[in-house]
């Protein structure tokens, strides 16, 4: 079965019944981009691109930048490509950016919060993207990490404008943002929801802390809910809700995240195959009916099991 899974063809991401559902590749530095696109990646949902900055302890030049960006999206000339701008801070800290000592990183000066604050570097970064996507032909879509308000997507949105890249989104990794995701989704073009960093601070548990990794479960009801508040949103406004946390890699996830209304998966390329025959395997009814019996569950292993009883 491995062998078959391994070998199936690249074809896009479909329901049973017809319904796409976009397969892309996470993407942190330019020689993973060609083996996304052998895998079969529809386009890239996270291109994280803090990872070429993390050994520098200078701002990267925006000459630096245009070079990386032309490299990294070579390979999905005519496909999406979508950017994170820097999320530097917490697990991401990086020396030119993150210089001051706090307690509590995760909670501090990170992503967006920083951004604003240091302007000059988010222009440099959405300039340098601009550019390499009309060297490459790559649709580009830029979207901000750490978005807690709708303030925040606006003045990203504004200054992605500004600048001349046409689509701006946010992620939406902090609970406040999910629940508001409509409010979000006003002053943005689409949303994109980072599982790892939703489930962290919904839970109110470190990421990267092995002692509380338990309660690290994108499965858990109180994450499901807000992804199905964001799902919701999306419905409302007619505009695309990703995901491109490491939930969306989960074949069964995958599903349930399709039934409360994502239509578009990020993941690591390995993770393509698997997924795909997941998506294959059940109609978008289906996938409702699976995700709205995880809802009700207690905790998160409760969840997988009433969504996929035995
Ligand atoms: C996430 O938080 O789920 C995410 C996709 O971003 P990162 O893991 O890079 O913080
Ligand atoms: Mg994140």
């Amino acid at each position: 079965r491995q062998q078959a899974i391994a070998s199936a063809p690249a074809e896009p991401g479909v329901l049973a019944d017809g319904t796409a559902v976009q397969i892309l590749a996470n993407v942190g530095k330019p020689a993973d981009a060609a083996r996304a696109v052998e895998l079969g990646a529809e386009g890239v949902g996270l291109f994280r691109t803090e990872f070429l900055f993390l050994d520098r302890d200078v701002a990267p030049s925006y000459e630096q930048q245009l070079a990386d960006y032309v490299e990294m999206m070579t390979p999905f000339a005519g496909k999406k490509v979508v950017a994170r701008v820097l999320d530097a801070g917490a697990d991401k800290p990086l020396p030119f950016l993150n210089d001051a000592i706090e307690a509590n990183p995760a909670l501090g000066m990170r992503g967006i919060r920083i951004l604003k604050v240091r302007e000059q570097l988010l222009r440099d970064q959405l300039t340098a993207l601009r550019d390499a996507a009309a060297q490459t032909g790559a649709k580009l879509w830029v979207m901000a990490p750490m978005i807690s308000e709708a303030s925040e997507s606006v003045y990203f949105t504004e200054l992605a404008r500004e600048i001349g890249v046409e689509v701006a989104g946010s992620m939406i990794e902090v609970p406040s943002a999910a629940l508001l995701c409509e409010q979000v989704l006003e002053s943005s073009d689409f949303v994109s929801v980072g599982t790892n960093d939703l489930t962290q601070y919904t839970l109110a548990a470190d990421r990267v802390l092995g002692t509380v990794a338990s309660f690290q479960d994108p499965w858990h009801p109180s994450v499901l809910r807000l992804l199905k508040l964001i799902g919701d949103a999306g419905e409302a406004t007619g505009k695309p809700v990703g995901v491109c946390g490491e939930a969306a890699a989960d074949p069964q996830l995958a599903i349930v995240l399709v039934g409360l209304g994502v239509r578009s998966l990020s993941m690591a390329p390995p993770a393509f195959a698997e997924v795909r025959v997941a998506l294959k395997s059940v109609t978008l009814e289906q996938a409702r009916a699976a995700a709205k019996r995880a809802l009700a569950a207690h905790h998160g292993a409760e969840a997988r099991e009433l969504a996929f009883p035995a």
